[in-house]
């Protein structure tokens, strides 16, 4: 395995001429249950995993920020006093858009140092796991600590969010930088979209002798931006409908009523939230009461949901959950957005070859493109890594 401590380090001395005087890094993220519920104001439960991107650093006299990564060839240099959204581009928007969001949750001093950044990491690009969010979290700490902004975590989520949304201009959720920020070993991060408080929680596979297997479909999200979009606006015309706020506000026993007020679709859509929400809940109720072993069943409902409800699976996603189940997984859903990407599989560790191997035969046996397979265990999040 490489070791991206030393391949960092080596990076930065490399691109910048210099050593590096501290070291940060940041975990991507798998949710484990509660998909779409983030924007309907409900909850979710990620867990920050052993993939990390890593940060190296130095301050500069001069005020100017330059930031290089082992993703590209060049080097992106811009004065601090001239960072804003608008001022920055590409992978670069990532790193500065942060150095820009501290800002807006701190007062810098405006002779703060500047910085020479290199980055490096083992989190795929684009799999949803969550590269961006590592990538912003690791430099949300290492500039909070090099500017003193004093900032607590879940603020330092918000700022990673923040340059998301404006410096890159992604309409994201908190839960990414919610996983990547406060993540533990062994544990999922159980988080509140509506009053954003987040509670650690316990996995216990370790203990159980489970792993979470990731299938990497490698389908791209072809219609990703207008079926989110087309999924969002349904859910807010489902909350109208109904008289409430967002759909978090509408309980299993009120669904009733709204099969009756909605049409079919709208209906759908609606469900699947209100029963995601409870199956979240469930997830952590029963890994406190019973343990992980037991929580299988609400991950294989949850897809259903996704699958005939909220129909944002494909085929690809509906064959890698059936395999898994198959070949001996406890649990199994797609993960992410929807429309491609991966699906997560519960699974004991005594049958990760077997259902590796299903899943790889079934693909073959469908005509589908080779799946990427690998576990990803519940990791620390955020920290200084010298
Ligand atoms: P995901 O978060 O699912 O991996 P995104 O599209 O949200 O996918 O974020 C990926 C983008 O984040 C990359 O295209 C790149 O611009 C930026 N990025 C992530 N990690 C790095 C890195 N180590 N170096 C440079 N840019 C990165
Ligand atoms: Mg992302």
């Amino acid at each position: 395995m490489t070791d991206l401590r030393s391949t960092t380090l080596a990076g930065f001395a490399d691109r910048f001429g210099h050593t590096a005087l501290s070291l940060w890094s940041a975990p991507g993220r798998v949710n484990l249950i509660g998909e779409h519920t983030d924007y309907n104001e409900g909850f979710v439960f990620p867990f920050a995993i052993d993939r990390r991107t890593f940060a190296a650093l130095r301050a500069r006299r001069d005020g100017i920020a330059r930031v290089a990564s082992s993703l590209s060839d060049e080097i992106v240099e811009i004065p601090l006093a001239s960072l804003d959204p608008d001022a920055v581009h590409g992978w670069s928007a990532y790193p500065l858009g942060v150095a820009w969001a501290l800002g807006r949750f701190a007062e810098l001093q405006p002779d703060r140092p500047g910085f020479d950044l290199y980055l490096d990491s083992d989190v795929p690009i684009g799999a949803g796991l969550s590269s961006s969010a590592a990538i912003e979290s690791a430099v949300a700490l290492a500039l909070d600590d090099l500017w003193e902004t004093g900032l607590n975590r879940r603020t330092l989520s918000r700022v990673g969010q923040l340059a998301e949304n404006v410096a890159v201009g992604a309409p994201t959720g908190i839960m990414d930088q919610s996983a990547s920020m406060l993540g533990e070993a062994d544990a999922g991060v159980f988080l509140d979209c509506r009053s954003l408080d987040a509670e650690v929680i316990p996995l216990g596979f370790g203990p159980a002798d489970l792993a979470l297997v990731v299938i990497d479909t490698g389908v791209a999200h072809a219609h990703a931006t207008g079926g989110y979009a087309a999924r969002r606006a349904s859910c807010e015309a489902g909350a109208r409908a109904l008289g409430v706020e967002a759909l978090r506000d509408v309980s299993i026993a009120d669904l009733e009523d709204a099969r009756r007020i909605l049409d079919d679709e709208t209906f759908r859509r609606v469900r699947h939230i209100v029963t995601e929400d409870q199956r979240v809940l469930d997830t952590v109720r029963t890994l406190r009461e019973h343990g992980p072993t037991a929580i299988g069943p609400l991950l294989t409902a949850s897809h259903a949901s996704m699958r005939d409800d909220f129909e944002i699976s494909v085929p690809e996603l509906d064959l890698a959950v059936e395999a898994a189940l198959a070949a001996g997984a406890l649990g199994a859903r797609m993960t992410g957005g929807g429309f491609g990407g991966a699906a997560i599989a519960l699974t004991p560790v005594d049958r990760i070859n077997d259902v590796a191997a299903a899943v790889r035969f079934e693909f073959g046996s469908a005509g589908f493109g080779a799946p990427t397979v690998f576990t990803v265990a519940p990791s620390q999040g955020a920290r200084r890594e010298d």
